[in-house]
């Protein structure tokens, strides 16, 4: 019997269990209840038990899956020997995204229900994975002007030669150029269409064939098309509590909305959460604390290099509350000059540093300017919390940079093989739900 050779303790085991008490019908799978007449369906609970085994096992394209059922002997027990075809595969994870992600977010309730989440503390993190779309297909609108000046210089020389064939054979018109014509004018169209969603959202790049996804990287080397993933992880457990595929190229404004999500997750009134400095803002530090949520991020400041970077830093200055002013190392006043709306912060300026013995220390200009964030207290206090606990930037290096590292191991380095929001949430719930059942195995083994 094929079950002979499937251990006792083998993962595949729980994948069955878990998928077995899932109520695929509430979790809106299509063809959950089979219809009375016809050909009866793949049951989309065996559908869902090879995918979650594959992305397990690192084996995610369907054509893989299928020759999988076939020769793999835990894939054989699993289905139980049936042999569902590529396409079939192929299009229940297409077709069933929003099922897929409620079935991911069917193990994490298992876990809280099983007490699995005793620790407060959630840590935040952020990893870019590529998308399926080439660098060749980031277009700007320097590039789409490019090319519409070369198609229509194309479409020109076309004209021209038709105009010379009717003027010597007005009967016979050649079909394969106007054929030609025809092509260059759709893609010309087409660039059209994507010069106005450029417009339209304001970005500076769109990803042809994919437009999802963003350019993303660190410095002045291209940037792939890539998604940003988002994890909270259980800080005691290791457990990912949730997760979201975003098109944000930097993590600077999902402090609040992951925060807040895990915190419905968990179903509990208070949660503090710890990130790295990336996730440093103070609008969403803000609206944290007013929902209950304590958050822990490091500031991230720009330093000041002025004066070989040996000038008076902020912490120099003293923020007087009751007059909206700074007093400054020589016991004068930095007054409130401008609102700087697009950098979200005050202006202050001193009134007069001409005679100050310590101008040298302070500033190389006439007189010394000092910002002042919106969120100045949110981000003090933020930061604060992090300096009085050391500890904080280790427990979240510990819990969140672990699972980033064993689902890019499952998916082949963090990339997808599904395009655009739909197909990639689909994709990262799996890998979600296939390491979330790992590290409750782990964790069950480390108890017993
Ligand atoms: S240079 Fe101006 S701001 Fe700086 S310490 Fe002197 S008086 Fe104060």
């Amino acid at each position: 019997m094929i079950d002979d050779y499937v251990a006792a303790d083998a993962p595949v085991r729980v994948i069955d269990a878990f998928v077995a008490g899932l109520d695929v019908a509430e979790l809106g799978f299509d063809r959950a209840l089979p219809a009375a007449t016809g050909r009866p369906p793949y049951d989309p609970r065996d559908l869902l038990r090879l995918y979650i085994w594959g992305y397990f096992n690192e084996v995610r394209s369907s054509r893989r899956l299928e020759r999988e059922c076939r020769r793999n002997v835990e894939a054989m027990w699993l289905l139980r020997r049936l042999s569902p075809d590529f396409k079939t595969i192929a299009d229940f994870r297409r077709d069933n995204g929003a099922a897929i992600v409620g079935a991911c977010r069917a193990f994490v309730m298992l876990c809280r229900e099983a007490g699995l989440f005793q620790a407060r503390l959630v840590a935040l993190d952020g990893s870019k994975f590529r998308a399926v779309a080439s660098r060749k297909k980031v277009m700007g609108r320097k590039e789409i002007a490019h090319e519409v000046a070369h198609l229509d210089g194309k479409i020109a020389d076309y004209l021209a030669g038709l105009d010379r064939q009717d003027a010597a054979e007005p009967d016979d018109a050649p079909n394969a150029v106007t054929t030609a014509i025809a092509a260059l004018e759709a893609r010309r169209g087409e660039l059209g269409r994507l010069a106005s969603r450029l417009d339209a959202e304001g970005h500076a790049f769109v990803v042809e064939g994919e437009e999802d996804a963003r350019p993303m990287g660190k410095g002045s080397a291209p940037k792939p098309p890539s998604y940003n993933v988002q994890t909270s992880v259980d800080a005691d457990t290791g457990l990912i509590v949730h997760h979201e595929v975003t098109d944000e190229p930097t993590d600077n404004r999902l402090l609040y909305p992951m925060a807040k999500a895990t915190r419905d997750v968990l179903a509990e009134n208070e949660l503090t959460v710890v990130a790295d400095a990336g996730y440093s803002n103070g609008a969403q530090a803000d609206a944290c604390e007013r929902d209950g949520i304590t958050p822990c991020v490091p500031a991230n400041r720009s330093v000041n290099n002025q004066g070989g970077g040996m000038l008076f830093d902020r912490t120099a200055f003293t923020y007087d509350r009751a007059t909206d002013t700074y007093r400054c190392p020589a016991e004068r006043m930095l007054v409130r000059k401008q609102i700087m709306r697009r950098d979200a912060c005050v202006l202050y300026a001193a009134t007069d540093c001409s005679d100050c013995t310590l101008k040298r220390q302070c500033t190389t200009a006439e007189r010394r300017f000092l910002t002042r964030h919106f969120h100045e207290d949110a981000l003090e206090r933020m930061n604060a919390r992090v300096k009085a606990d050391p500890d904080l930037m280790r427990k979240r290096r510990c819990a969140a940079e672990h699972p980033f590292g064993t689902i890019k191991r499952m998916t082949a380095g963090g990339r997808f093989l599904t395009r655009n929001l739909t197909g990639t949430r689909t994709e990262m719930a799996l890998s979600v739900l296939a390491y979330n059942i790992l590290r409750a195995i782990n964790i069950k083994a480390a108890i017993a």
